[in-house]
């Protein structure tokens, strides 16, 4: 059965990006949001170390050391115009959020707390300076409840659980979406005139991952179906500090409240990879300081991890060692109470996936996949551009991880993720209304379902010798191993065609459960085709791109190369074929330079 609605805007997700933009879409035109879990249990709920704006509560700060930070750390592949845009309007986000009710973490005198973290720095000393807000290790928790009850109080219509599978597009403009409804099965179209995606990322296709369940990278996988070209997808964020196998995010805030890094031989290892800056360098430079010491023969027994040490006499030591003061100037000293009530949920997950109390024990840790830099092009209104000209689709907007506006470049800041999504998540909203405002509705196609029903059809009708479990386990696996955080010429020509198999073997998967209501298998297994579309654009991308830069590192090409790489990588899905184009990196006023930390 097939169900009509009509909406100006409709917006995918409801996490906080998509969140963010329903209540501004709502402000001017009818809005709904179509979200595939109930918006609260979105990712940005797990955020934990803060979202980072230059309100200089505790020291001298600036937006615009927040936007050459965000430079440097994307290893300048970041568009300056969108990274200077997002960090000015950072400050404004915070208060609006603070009036909205959030409850931050507050200053003695009642001020938002702020803490360290990684690549944050003063751009005259080059210390480390204290520019994350945040709300204990809750804050994307706090985030997303606030958001969610101000989207209730504006009346804003909810469809949850509700997947979205396709987007349509009439005369070259947006015409809605279509999603399957969860609980019965039925087909819904969306008719409305303007669609923002905000599906959040697609970390679930590596092994080890701080990522949910749900991140399938829907949206980008729809948009690349409709001719949408994906963005800068080789670059993807492997965390340092992922709980060792089971890749649980311990944040960086940690190490913001003095944690460090130490090897198998007892070493605090990072004062040799970032001298300056030591444990709250930019992620990429710390993941790779963590593989090269577990290859050198650093690890904890010889095994693939290292610890993370956040016991107060070792914070106190390198405290002391480092020349750490509190605000006032005076000596950093912390009691394990103290360490307790900033990370309470860390505290928790140690104790219970590990048995390990972090102010007694050490804490085992490995890189974990945690965030994509790539994914549907935009510009920094959130509308998105589909081609090296930055030629807009009318219409389509999208905000947050799923998008790559970009202001993330080659490697994006701890914090600055929550600061895209409510500053581009606002925008998509306040566009995609004065969009639908200004033009009548696109027709809708004859049969708006049918790309839909041939998809869930492939899905029923394959001839079962293939499991989905067993691809989807492949695929992780060897995209933790060849598209992971070290990468060559041999192991990526080995992952393309390895993915081009396992995308060939997907096609003889049979989905078993007949049923309609509450088909998860269904819906997991089409995740699984997005995962692997998604992989293969990610691979090709890698493969081209013959350069070091950020998150993606090249055994083969270790430097990076802005003669000939400093550009975005547009790519396109044809089948088996991934067709790459590139366009010019944004620089206002900051020269390309040496990396140092
Ligand atoms: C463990 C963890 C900790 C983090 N900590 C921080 C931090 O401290 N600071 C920071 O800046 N960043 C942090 N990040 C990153 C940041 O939280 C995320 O990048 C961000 O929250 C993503 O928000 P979003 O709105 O784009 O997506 P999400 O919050 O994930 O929301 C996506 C929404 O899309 C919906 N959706 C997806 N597919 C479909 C579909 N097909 N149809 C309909 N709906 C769909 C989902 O239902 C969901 O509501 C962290 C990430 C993780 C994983």
């Amino acid at each position: 059965m097939v169900h009509t609605h009509t909406f100006d805007v409709v917006i995918v997700g409801g996490g906080g990006a998509g969140l963010m933009a329903a209540l501004y879409a709502s402000k001017k035109a009818r809005t709904a949001v179509v979200s595939k879990l109930y918006p609260t249990r979105s990712h940005t709920g797990t955020a934990q170390g803060g979202i980072g704006a230059a309100l200089g509560n505790l020291e001298e700060d600036h937006w615009e050391w927040h936007a050459f930070d965000t430079v440097k750390g994307s290893d300048y592949l970041g568009d300056q115009d969108a990274i200077e845009f997002m960090c000015r309007e950072a400050i404004q986000a915070v208060y609006d959020l603070e009036h909205m009710g959030l409850p931050f973490s507050r200053t003695p005198e009642g001020r938002i707390d702020q803490r360290f973290f990684g690549g944050h720095t003063n751009n005259v000393t080059g210390k480390p300076v204290r520019r994350s807000c945040y709300a204990a290790d809750r804050t994307g928790h706090m985030i997303l409840q606030t958001l969610y009850q101000q989207c209730i109080k504006n009346g804003i219509r909810f469809f949850d659980e509700f997947q979205v599978m396709d987007l349509l597009i009439q005369n070259g403009a947006v015409a809605g979406v279509v999603a399957v409804e969860l609980a019965t099965g039925d087909l819904h179209v969306f008719h409305s005139k303007a669609v923002v995606f905000a599906t959040g990322g697609h970390g679930r296709m590596w092994e080890v991952t701080s990522n949910a369940y749900a991140y399938t990278g829907d949206g980008v996988a729809v948009t690349l179906r409709r001719g949408i070209p994906a963005e800068d997808m080789e670059f993807f964020q492997f965390h340092p500090t992922g709980i060792y196998k089971l890749g649980i995010l311990i944040t960086e805030a940690v190490r913001g409240e003095g944690g460090v890094l130490i090897n198998g031989k007892g070493e605090r290892f990072m004062e040799r990879y970032a001298p300056r800056i030591k444990d709250l360098a930019s992620r990429d430079v710390v993941s790779r300081a963590i593989y090269l010491e577990i290859k050198e023969g650093r690890g904890v027994n010889g095994k693939n991890y290292l610890y993370l040490d956040v016991r107060p006499e070792t914070v106190n030591y390198y405290a002391e060692k480092d020349g750490r003061t509190r605000p006032d100037g005076s000596p950093y000293r912390v009691t394990a109470e103290e360490i307790l009530a900033k990370i309470p949920d860390i505290t928790d997950f140690c104790r219970t996936y590990l048995g390990v109390d972090p102010v007694k024990d050490l804490i085992p840790i490995q890189p974990t996949a945690h965030y994509a830099m790539g994914g549907i092009p935009t510009n920094k209104y959130a509308e998105v551009v589909i081609d090296s000209q930055n030629t807009v689709l009318p219409g389509l907007y999208a905000a947050g991880e799923c998008a790559c506006v970009s202001v993330h470049g080659a490697n994006r800041l701890g914090t600055n993720s929550l600061v895209d999504l409510v500053v581009f998540g606002k925008y998509a909203g306040i566009k995609a209304a004065e969009y639908a405002n200004g033009v009548d509705f696109q027709p809708l196609p004859e049969d708006p379902t049918d790309f839909t029903r041939q998809q869930i059809d492939a899905l029923r009708q394959g001839d079962g010798r293939e499991k989905a479990a067993q691809i989807g386990r492949e695929l992780r696996h060897l995209m933790f191993d060849k598209v992971g955080v070290f990468r060559t010429e041999e192991g990526l020509r080995e992952a393309v065609e390895e993915i081009k198999e396992l995308r060939e073997r997907f096609r003889h998967v049979r989905v078993s459960d007949n049923g309609r209501a509450f088909n998860t298998e269904l819906l997991n297994t089409w995740e699984l085709g997005n995962l692997l579309d998604l992989a293969l654009v990610t691979a090709v991308s890698a493969l081209a791109r013959k350069e070091s830069r950020g998150a993606h590192a090249r055994e083969d090409y270790p430097e990076r190369d802005d003669v000939n790489w400093l550009k975005h990588t547009l790519a396109w899905l044809d089948g088996e074929h991934v067709r790459l184009d590139y366009k010019p990196v944004v620089i206002t006023q900051y020269v390309p330079k040496e990396r140092v930390y």
